[in-house]
């Protein structure tokens, strides 16, 4: 991460033709845009490099989980069951189609354990969404397995995985739909942006439609339709600067990938000098997009003397159980149902009784793991002399 660091002539060139006809918008004005379609351009090419059926480009990775949401049919009355190690946005979404967030713990995957996922079904339950965080995946072959025998959808959220595989099949295909960020952090990156890929050809087109504000896409895409709509929708809109953007950066990802992968085994190998230590369970290590490096220690207490010795070095850890927008039990604001709505929308009812109440101690060993691990994020561009001092800390910590 993040893919800005690779900003060159590519994007320019890409972003040259958008400007170069004064058109900006994915749709309409085919008279003046020289066939220029970025954005539909970025889908193509989106789908083709996933090996998926379908592409729906949006504004960012949070709509895409909206959008893929409404697709899927969920709204209020359902539960939707995801991790308690994510990203906000994850159950913003959810909360913002009137569903309600159902937490798992995670295991040493540090993405959803699918033992937890079984306890958490219930005849509510509308979708599953697994993360694949940091850059790596989750067990979502058993996780679709589990889902498919209760006939519930999997909307995979690969929002830090973009171009992550096991056995060669892309993150993002193994359920019924995947959704993507290309925002300022991610791997690849649009400025602000999101795709969702299917092979379901219904849904797609029922994604672009409601991203569309219900705009019936009987030409699909590139043209507006008939003037009928099926549904009500939104404005998801992804525009033309972003679609060249993202066409230039998606030539890139493979190559960004590679490089990362490379700092990570120097950081790996120095980490392994740490008593006790273990690494991040991965499903494939050959798909792993290594945006981050994650290592665990044997208790809290040696994880807190690690990482003592690496901030006085210079190059300290995250340790996201001190970290506020990725892990269950510092979301205060879920916690205490804080919103703007007078009403208390999404977490009470009109008339104040509250749907759902979350107890921040409930995933105890999701909290265990968090407790014990570190992360360093991995960029493209690392210096030699920035990774021999991260080596050099690590090495100094394996004697604290
Ligand atoms: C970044 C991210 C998102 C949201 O993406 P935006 O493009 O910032 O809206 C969703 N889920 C996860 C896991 C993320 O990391």
């Amino acid at each position: 991460m993040p893919g800005f660091e690779v900003f060159g002539d590519e994007e320019k060139k890409e972003i040259m033709e958008v400007l170069e006809t004064g058109i900006l918008f994915r749709y309409e004005f085919g008279a003046q845009r020289n066939d220029v379609y970025k954005v539909l351009q970025f889908e193509k090419n989106f789908a083709n490099y996933c090996g998926a059926g379908f592409a729906q480009a949006v504004t960012s990775g949070t709509a895409a989980l909206k959008v893929a949401l409404a697709a899927l049919g969920v709204g209020p009355g359902d539960e939707v069951i995801t991790q308690g190690f994510t990203f906000v946005a994850t159950w913003e979404a959810i909360l913002d189609i009137g569903a309600i967030p159902v937490f798992t713990e995670v295991d040493e995957t540090l993405n959803m354990d699918p033992l937890d996922l079984k306890t958490k079904i219930t005849d509510k339950t509308r979708c599953i969404i697994p993360v694949h965080m940091l850059g790596a995946m989750a067990r979502i072959e058993e996780i679709v397995e589990i889902a498919s025998s209760h006939n519930i959808p999997v909307l995979e959220d690969t929002a830090q995985a973009a171009g992550g595989r096991i056995n060669g099949q892309h993150l993002g295909t193994f359920g019924q739909c995947g959704t993507f960020s290309f925002d300022s952090v991610k791997t690849m990156t649009t400025g602000e942006g999101g795709m969702i890929i299917t092979n379901d050809e219904k849904m797609w087109r029922n994604m672009s439609e409601y991203h569309d504000h219900g705009h019936d896409h009987v030409i699909n895409p590139g043209g507006r339709g008939g003037e009928g709509r099926s549904f009500i929708g939104f404005n998801y809109r992804m525009m033309e600067l972003q679609g060249a953007m993202g066409i230039a950066q998606l030539a890139k990802l493979d190559s960004m990938i590679s490089a990362q992968r490379e700092h990570k085994s120097r950081l790996r190998k120095a980490a392994s000098a740490i008593p006790g230590v273990k690494f991040r369970t991965l499903v494939d290590e050959a798909g792993d997009t290594a945006t981050f490096f994650a290592f665990m220690m044997q208790s809290s207490d040696q994880c807190e003397k690690v990482n003592t010795v690496l901030a006085d070095n210079g190059v300290a850890a995250i340790n996201f159980s001190e970290n506020t927008w990725h892990f269950y039990p510092s979301w205060e604001h879920l916690h205490k149902g804080s919103t703007l709505a007078s009403s208390g929308y999404p977490f009470k009812e009109p008339g104040g009784k509250r749907r759902v109440v979350y107890d921040p101690d409930v995933l105890p060993r999701s909290a265990d793991i968090m407790s014990r691990t570190l992360v360093y994020p991995v960029s493209i561009k690392m210096s030699e002399e920035q990774l021999q001092k991260m080596c050099a800390a690590l090495e100094l910590a394996a004697n604290a």
